[in-house]
């Protein structure tokens, strides 16, 4: 099984954060022989090596969304039909679902806009979106 993201908590995939863009390196397992030096495990975000991790993430927040539960309620009670809030927390799969059926025929949408308001509503990791 794959462990958790240090930095936000989001699912590890092969050791490297779909969220937050963390990396774990592959030394970690025990049947590896042990170099001299101690590995640091490298921390990769958006592309970009972050040498301090607590100065250089100010939008990572760890459990809670990226997203904003704010954005996400006005798109959805705006563009909800469309499943617009869906493809804005990374749910493509339903979002494309809501798109083609009018968010399950205004049912999904209705539900979707009180489960956000109410806080409940998370994004593709499973993570509640931030205030
Ligand atoms: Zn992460």
């Amino acid at each position: 099984m794959e462990g958790k993201c240090p930095m936000c908590g989001a699912p590890l995939e092969n050791g490297t954060c779909g969220y937050c863009g963390y990396h774990e390196q592959a030394t970690a397992s025990s049947n590896t022989p042990q170099t001299n030096q101690p590995v640091q495990p490298q921390i990769i975000i958006n592309n970009q090596t972050v040498q301090n991790p607590q100065a250089g993430t100010p939008n990572i927040i760890p459990g809670v969304s990226r997203k904003s539960k704010m954005v996400a309620l006005l798109l959805c009670i705006f563009l909800g039909g469309l499943g617009i809030h869906r493809f804005y927390v990374g749910k493509v799969g339903t979002g494309i679902l809501y798109l083609l059926t009018g968010g399950i025929f205004g049912i999904g949408w209705i539900v979707d806009i009180i489960l956000i308001a109410i806080g409940t509503f998370k994004d593709q990791f499973g993570l509640p979106l931030r205030r």
